[in-house]
């Protein structure tokens, strides 16, 4: 951020007075731009034992699989998001159910948010940020064109407990890939 979203004039990067962490503050009107961590909410939607997926349209990632999720609106709930995000993403209405996986991403400055959900009526197809979408059984998922490394995870998690029909929600924390 280089200028005042209130004031148009150029801000500065200091600590303000009774914080303790460096903040944009513009000098001109006194605002504190603070900037925080954004959510990203999504769900692995199932219908008759099969997992729906996206194939990327768009980067990162583009033509690599995962499901449906993307970054929560002012003004939404969580769930709202996430059920959002699979109309667009691949044109599929889903009945939300329990929170499964919560991931930190502090090096991005993001949280991830994953929900269990059920396709309302078995209807899908490609949204605009999609290339193909596309029902899978757990032997076909293609691990190696997923996305995201927090998908793998959850998916893996959710097959190894879907036999006992029970879904303990998890935290973890995702740290930079070394290269
Ligand atoms: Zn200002």
């Amino acid at each position: 951020m280089k200028f005042c979203s209130q004031c148009a004039s150029a801000v500065s990067i200091r600590i303000p007075q009774g914080d303790n962490r460096e903040r944009h503050v513009c000098d001109a009107c006194g605002e504190i731009h603070y900037q925080n961590p954004k959510i990203v909410t999504g769900c692995i939607p199932e219908w008759q034992g099969q997992i729906l997926l996206c194939r990327r349209g768009i980067e990162p990632r583009h033509g690599l699989w995962t499901i449906p999720a993307g970054f929560m609106e002012n003004g939404e709930t969580i769930e709202q998001a996430a059920m959002r995000e699979t109309l667009e993403e691949a044109c599929a209405r889903v009945e939300i159910h329990g929170l499964y996986a919560v991931f930190n991403i502090p090096h991005v400055n993001q949280v991830y948010m994953i929900f269990r959900a059920q396709l309302s009526d078995g209807e899908f197809a490609p949204g605009e940020e999609s290339l193909e979408t596309e029902l899978f059984d757990e032997d076909q998922i293609p691990w190696s064109e997923m996305a995201f490394p927090v998908v793998i995870q959850s998916l893996r998690r959710y097959f190894s407990d879907r036999p006992n029909n029970h879904f303990p929600p998890f935290v973890d924390t995702v740290t930079p890939i070394r290269r």
